[in-house]
């Protein structure tokens, strides 16, 4: 019933022919006709028709109606276009007794409402065998998806048969006269190919929803879904759906369809906004189409549902129809914006739609009801779901190299990165060792002079003794006092007695080996440590060192001269616990009582 409205308003909105009628007078089939076709004879040139609008006509009215009200319909193949009158369809049969085997009769579309067959008997009357869509699947004489009758022959009997035929849609009739043999070899090939394909969705419809639990990419969801309505719509439009998995309910039947037809259009169209990215893209006016088609095939559902349902399989329909063309528009659309993955869409879209197209010929009866276009719906879905698998395959490899890019930036913005902070690193150390040398620095030298502080000098002094011991070598010490600097201070200034250290330390400074050590030992009171050095050797660098600060020439002193006095002390090997610095120290205090400017040896003994 769904699908001859389906098919209504494909009909409506295209055809409006359907009555290219004429006359003709019904020789009757012999039998023998259909042993030269191989077991298999289109009824319809044979068959004349006669359309009741009224539908009061009963058996007898149409057995005794005039010649002239029945009319010959094979002028336009198979369709009749769309009407809700009842079809009177007539047609004669004798078996000349060549055809042994069993006639049957096939009406190869699955939705007709009612079919009841009238057969004449030898004794003038008729019996009667009804079918249907509106019927218990169980009640069909041959339980299969189509209609099919058993004929009972007599030989060289001109047996004449009315079909009555109510549907509220479209009456395409593929009406064929079968050997029983031929057709179960049809039914059987039909099997294995309708086989193959739900098989193949099935394959699908899984690997779908495996690669969704592994990936968890909602495509495949979208995918998953969009295969199994599909199946869902082929397998009710074809009559599968009725005969298994509900045959009981014929009413609900008819709903299904129209269900899974709504299904399918909003899984595609939410399939392929996701495929084509369509809700991150600019197009306003598709973006908000698709989202009424959506809205639409949402509503058009629930209406079949539980509302009204003639409306909602007239909306389903119509969606049906036009969804297919937007989903193209976008791919399309999609594609001219230089988005890779659309073009294989795009290629899988056109399989469906020539499919589409193709059933759409069939069923207005452009190209002929053959073996081959009749399962074009089917062929072209083949092609269309493999090829958008593959699509997706392409799109998903897309994005792992788009992935793969980014993981190589990244790494290298990582690398840099991380070169950059052992640039710096390296930076920060260096300034902290400098810094750390220049405290160390700070922390052993004296601030104003250069020279070694107190403890440091008294620390080299330590370390060069212990060396002197060990190899034997000589160590002298000198210590020297400015001769009364308080008086330079008081009478200068404080900051000219620092000049005054300042290029006493110089002058100390320059007259020094490496190996020698110079340190401020107090205020005014200098100490030099000298490795390897002889007391004549000390002595003669000390009288250096005192004819120089002598000679010093300080602007601010206004021609004062500066002097000091000079206190040397040995290492003694043989005592090496005598302490160096007071000896010195005595030896200036010495020196200081001499009359200063003057350089004194520490003696022992006096
Ligand atoms: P003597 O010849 O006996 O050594 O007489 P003196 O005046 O040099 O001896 P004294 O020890 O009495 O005086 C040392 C002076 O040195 C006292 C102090 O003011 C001065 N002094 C010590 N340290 C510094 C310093 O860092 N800068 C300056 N300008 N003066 C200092
Ligand atoms: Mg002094
Ligand atoms: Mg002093």
């Amino acid at each position: 019933m769904v699908k001859s409205k389906i098919t209504t308003v494909v009909l409506f909105i295209v055809v409006m022919f359907g009555s290219v009628h004429q006359v003709f007078a019904n020789p009757g089939v012999d039998l023998a006709q259909l042993q030269l076709a191989n077991g298999r004879l289109e009824l319809l040139p044979y068959t004349e028709i006669l359309v009741d609008d009224s539908h009061k006509l009963t058996l007898s009215d149409v057995i005794s109606a005039d010649k002239t009200h029945f009319k010959h319909s094979s002028a336009i193949g198979n369709s009749f276009g769309f009407s809700k009158a009842n079809y009177w369809l007539h047609f004669s049969l004798k078996n000349g007794g060549l055809i042994q085997d069993q006639i049957l009769l096939g009406l190869a579309h699955a939705s007709i409402d009612n079919a009841i067959l009238y057969s004449s008997q030898a004794d003038g009357s008729y019996t009667q065998a009804i079918t249907g869509e509106s019927q218990f699947h169980s009640s069909r004489d041959i339980e299969l998806r189509n209609f099919v009758f058993r004929l009972t022959e007599q030989k060289d009997h001109l047996k004449h048969y009315y079909l009555l035929i109510q549907t509220e849609g479209s009456l395409q009739l593929p009406l064929t006269l079968w050997t029983a043999s031929e057709f179960i070899g049809t039914v059987v090939r039909e099997s294995l190919l309708f086989g193959a394909y739900f098989g193949l969705m099935l394959v699908l419809v899984v690997t779908a929803a495996v690669s969704y639990q592994m990936t968890k990419d909602k495509l495949f969801l979208y995918y998953g879904c969009y295969l199994f309505a599909t199946s869902l719509m082929h397998a009710s439009l074809v009559g599968f759906s009725f005969q298994y998995f509900w045959p009981n309910l014929p009413e609900w039947s008819s709903r299904f369809t129209a269900v899974s037809v709504g299904l399918t259009v909003i899984c595609a169209l939410a399939f392929s906004a996701a495929f084509l990215q369509l809700w991150i893209q600019k197009y306003r006016y598709l973006k908000t189409l698709y989202l009424l088609l959506i809205i639409t095939a949402i509503a058009a559902v629930l209406m079949v549902l539980f509302d009204n349902y003639e409306k909602g399989v007239l909306l389903v329909a119509s969606l049906g129809l036009v969804a297919p063309f937007v989903i193209l528009l976008v791919a399309l659309r999609s594609l001219f914006s230089g988005y890779q993955p659309a073009r294989y869409f795009v290629v899988a879209w056109m399989f469906m739609l020539a499919g589409g197209m193709a059933e759409v010929l069939l069923v207005f009866g452009f190209i002929p009801h053959s073996d081959y276009t009749v399962y074009a719906l089917q062929v072209g879905s083949v092609f269309e779901v493999t090829l958008l698998g593959y699509a997706l395959m392409k799109r998903i490899e897309l994005l792992r190299l788009d992935k793969e890019q980014a993981q190589l930036d990244s790494q290298q913005y990582l690398f840099q990165l991380n070169n950059k902070l052992e640039a710096l690193v390296e930076r920060r150390t260096e300034s902290l060792r400098a810094t750390n040398l220049a405290l160390t620095e700070l922390a052993s030298h004296d601030g104003l002079t250069g020279l070694l502080n107190h403890n440091a000098v008294l620390d080299y002094l330590q370390r060069m003794k212990h060396l002197a011991l060990r190899h034997q070598n000589n160590l002298a010490v000198i210590m020297l006092d400015i001769d009364y600097f308080k008086k330079i201070n008081d009478q200068f200034g404080h900051q000219v007695g620092d000049r005054v250290l300042v290029s006493i330390a110089s002058i100390l400074k320059k007259n020094l080996r490496n190996s020698d050590g110079a340190g401020r030992y107090g205020g005014e009171e200098f100490i030099l440590i000298l490795p390897e050095t002889n007391l004549d050797s000390a002595k003669i660098l000390a009288d250096r060192i005192r004819i120089q600060i002598m000679a010093m020439k300080l602007t601010k002193l206004a021609g004062r001269q500066v002097t000091a006095s000079f206190g040397i002390s040995i290492l003694n090997h043989d005592n090496p616990e005598e302490d160096l610095v007071s000896q010195a120290d005595s030896a200036l205090y010495k020196a200081k009582d001499n009359g200063r400017n003057q350089v004194i040896v520490f003696d022992q003994d006096s």
